[in-house]
């Protein structure tokens, strides 16, 4: 068995004043702006996308440039201390030289640097020490008994540096735990080293230093060299158990407080080399430059959303007007299309000749008559508004009395209030109201709103139609208690096209353009419209225009 099917009925039912079915055309908007909301998101998700990643990449960037750095500075540091132990090399292997005989060596080597404030050699076979001290300082007596307690102590380090040295590494090593040795400069520090004398017997160095003295001739210039405008180098000491380090040399206003590298010295106890750089940190470059950069994508991100939530609204709203249009279409031919029905039925059947009786005759007449009008009435609405739309629309303003102009349009309602079972009342202001005014477009702007009146009423209703003076302004008001408006709909009815959507105003025809006429009308007056309403309770709708003499 087949499915009877079913017809959506877009045509009206019949010509004679029925109600006709409006097609749900409604679903066309939002299917379109779907459609444009859709084109948003493909060009939105992509840019949301690569924004996510950007700012995900931003912080692996940061780590990134941070370790290059890192690995950039402790290159520079490395390649200080190799610079520190070459220069300390060259110190051995003057003591080393097999010419002379290592205490000669020594003495020398002390006499010709002031850093070395005493350099210990002990031959470990003997057990025996030489002293050299520098010629500014003198010995002490208990210095002796410190030495030898550091060399009790320090048996498993000689014996590593003798297994190096006899492999052919003659290392040099920090030599930590010695406590301040008397008669010396207290700013001290030690190395020690293996070497053998030009006889093969085996010796042990132990330099005494004087660090600040060493730092500054030794590593100076070559920590100036390499710290150039990008970084500041420093040396520093710092006992393990102490928490603040002792600066001994930099390069510049090396601040401890910010971000900075360091490094054990290879050759001396305590002592670190650092590094930091110049004015603002690299990572906090990196970090404000990300800081700026998440800001600016932030700022896009919000601008597209904003410039993508305008174009939405706008072709939202393109969308509906376009539906609006095609709305007021089909009502202006439903609405022609019944009085040209009427008046060529009518016209025919008198035609024919059949109608005899005189009374059916008028009456025929008068539909004819009242069909024609309310075309005229039509298609005016639609000149008017095409002429405004092209800003065409001229206006002979003249000197008229509202009450007059008033007067006599309700004349012309008279009959058709009767016909629509409608009770109409007039109340004019007692004196005349002098306003400037174009007659023909007062007339249009109230007949719409009187035309409203009757459309939008009960049957059997009142219309009331009333003038009056408020602030200087001569005010027409139409009072109707039809099925009145909803107070979101006040301003929007003043739209072009715009028809409220509910049953009972869709059951009456209309293009949606006559409220629109009436506000541009009262606008070239210099005048207002004013709307009060509430549903089932009725409208009033004020003609406001400047009264331009006392009334008389
Ligand atoms: P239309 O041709 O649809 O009447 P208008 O521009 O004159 O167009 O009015 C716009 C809409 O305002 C109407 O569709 C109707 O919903 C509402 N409206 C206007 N006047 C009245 C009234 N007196 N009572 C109730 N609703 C009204």
């Amino acid at each position: 068995m087949t499915k009877p099917e079913k017809r959506l009925q877009c045509e009206p039912t019949g010509y004679e004043f029925s109600a006709y079915f409006r097609c749900p055309q409604s679903g066309v908007v939002s299917k379109g702006a779907r459609t444009v909301l859709f084109i948003l998101l493909v060009i939105l998700i992509p840019f949301l996308i690569y924004a996510f990643l950007q700012v995900k990449s931003l912080g692996k960037d940061e780590e990134m440039a941070d370790a290059i750095y890192e690995k950039q500075m402790e290159t520079v540091l490395f390649s200080l201390n190799q610079y520190a132990d070459d220069r300390m090399q060259q110190w051995v292997s003057r003591l080393s030289d097999k010419s002379n005989p290592v205490t000669d060596n020594a003495a020398d080597l002390v006499l010709g640097n002031e850093s070395i404030q005493l350099l210990v050699l002990r031959n470990l076979s003997t057990r025996t020490d030489s002293l050299c001290y520098s010629d500014y300082v003198a010995g002490s007596p208990g210095n002796q008994a410190e030495i030898d307690r550091w060399y009790n102590e320090n048996d498993s380090t000689i014996a590593k540096l003798t297994s190096y040295l006899e492999a052919g590494f003659q290392k040099i090593q920090a030599a930590g735990g010695l406590t301040s040795i008397e008669g010396l400069n207290p700013a001290q520090t030690a190395m020690t080293v293996m070497t053998y004398d030009k006889d093969s017997a085996l010796y042990n160095a132990l330099f005494i230093l004087n660090p600040n003295y060493w730092v500054e001739t030794v590593l100076g210039a070559k920590m100036q060299e390499l710290s150039q405008d990008e970084f500041l180098l420093a040396v520093m000491q710092k006992n393990t158990s102490e928490q603040d380090a002792s600066l001994i040399y930099s390069t510049g206003e090396f601040d401890a407080s910010h971000n900075y590298l360091e490094r054990l010295l290879w050759i001396l106890p305590e002592t670190y080399l650092a590094i930091q750089s110049k004015g603002i940190s690299y990572s906090e470059l990196i970090g404000n430059r990300n800081r700026t950069n998440l800001a600016f994508l932030f700022f896009s991100i919000i601008t597209i959303l904003i410039g993508s939530f305008l174009i939405f609204q706008n072709a939202r709203k393109a969308l509906k007007i376009a539906q609006l249009k095609s709305d007021f279409v089909s009502n202006v031919s439903h609405e022609i299309r019944t009085p040209l029905s009427l008046i060529r039925m009518y016209a025919e059947t008198l035609m024919l000749g059949r109608i005899t009786s005189e009374e059916k005759k008028q009456n025929y007449y008068q539909v004819i008559h009242r069909e024609s009008g309310r075309l005229t009435y039509l298609v005016n609405n639609i000149l008017d508004f095409s002429r405004i739309e092209a800003n065409r629309r001229t206006y002979y303003l003249t000197d008229v009395d509202m009450n007059q102009l008033v007067q006599k349009l309700y004349d012309t309602y008279a009959h058709t209030f009767l016909e629509n079972n409608i009770d109409g009342e007039l109340y004019l202001h007692p004196r005349s109201l002098p306003i400037l005014a174009d007659a023909q477009a007062f007339e249009a702007a109230l007949s719409n709103l009187i035309d409203n009146a009757l459309k939008y009423s009960t049957d059997p209703g009142k219309v009331t139609i009333s003038t009056f003076t408020r602030d200087g302004f001569a005010c027409c008001k139409v009072t109707d208690q039809g099925i009145g408006i909803a107070k979101e709909h006040h301003l929007k009815i003043f739209e072009q096209f715009f028809r409220v959507d509910d049953a009972l105003t869709q059951k009456t025809k209309g293009t949606g353009l006559g409220l629109n006429l009436v506000k541009h009308i009262m606008e070239e007056h210099h005048g207002e419209v004013t709307v009060a309403s509430k549903p089932g309770k009725g409208s009033q709708f004020t003609l406001l225009f400047p009264i331009t003499k006392d009334p008389i």
